[in-house]
């Protein structure tokens, strides 16, 4: 579904992505763990090319990702589902406007566009807020929007940049129980950057680690937790025990 070759990314002398490799099967649910500065959003940005790469191979369903030109990149992320730490929301549109912006965009009839944004909506428990703002609701609510509008293009990807960063502890737990659901019930391949140790253990398929713009270990959760090779994945399983 999604392969990536010796992706390479600096900002200036600083190099943010070292040569990383990352492969991903088809309704695979990935897990991106490591220090802040690592890499990570990086990486999850350039797969859709939110942030440029250097140089690399970056292959989903065998398309040529670098070489899309613009307007095949707009209809590439048609495709791919993002959901940004920041929510990323329109101020001035309503919930609902916000889920069917990009439907809308991409010529699809109000009515239809409308019917489709309730339904994800419901999905990830915002029933009755439709016409309500991002201002009015709290952040874990309005991630959960932006979750609804990452879902609702039917994505065959999902790139999740470190969903609940930016939430109070409080409301983490909400948008965790979305996302685990979400990953339960459909086949999308999932791309997720977290640092929510046990979510990774209870939904991750393979858990990659990466320190200093490199892929430093991966595998199966339980058993990379059972025997951590890397100084990385020793630090996440001691949060784990803790
Ligand atoms: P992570 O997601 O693991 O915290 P990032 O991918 O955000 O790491 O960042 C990797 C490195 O690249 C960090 O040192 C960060 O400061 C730097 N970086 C990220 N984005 C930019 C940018 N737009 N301009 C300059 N430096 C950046």
């Amino acid at each position: 579904m999604l392969e990536i070759r010796d992706l390479r990314k600096s900002y200036g002398k600083l190099v943010a992505l070292d040569g990383v490799d990352l492969t991903v099967s088809r309704g695979e649910t990935v897990v991106i763990m490591g220090p802040s500065g690592c890499g990570k959003s990086t990486l999850i940005r350039c797969v859709n090319r939110l942030t440029e790469p250097d140089s690399g191979t970056i292959l989903v369903k065998g398309q040529d990702v670098m070489a899309l030109d613009s307007g095949e990149l707009q209809e590439f992320r048609r495709n791919v589902g993002f959901v940004f730490q920041q929510f990323n929301l329109i101020g001035r549109l309503t919930v609902l406007e916000n889920v069917m912006f990009h439907l809308v965009l991409g010529g699809m009839d109000l009515e239809e566009a409308r019917s489709r944004g309730r339904v994800v909506l419901h999905k990830v428990g915002l029933k009755g807020a439709e016409q309500r703002r991002p201002h009015e609701l709290s952040g874990g609510q309005q991630q959960r929007v932006g979750i609804a509008r990452a879902l609702v293009t039917n994505p065959e990807i999902m790139l999740w940049d470190e969903p609940t960063a930016s939430l109070d502890p409080i409301l983490v737990s909400e948008v965790l129980e979305v996302m685990e659901e979400l990953v339960r019930t459909t086949a999308t391949t999932m791309l997720i950057v977290t640092h929510e140790v046990s979510f990774a253990l209870r939904v991750a398929e393979r858990i990659v680690f990466m320190d200093k713009g490199q892929v430093v270990e991966e595998g199966v959760p339980k058993e990379i937790f059972a025997d951590p090779q890397s100084e990385i994945a020793r630090l996440y399983k001691r949060l784990l025990v803790t």
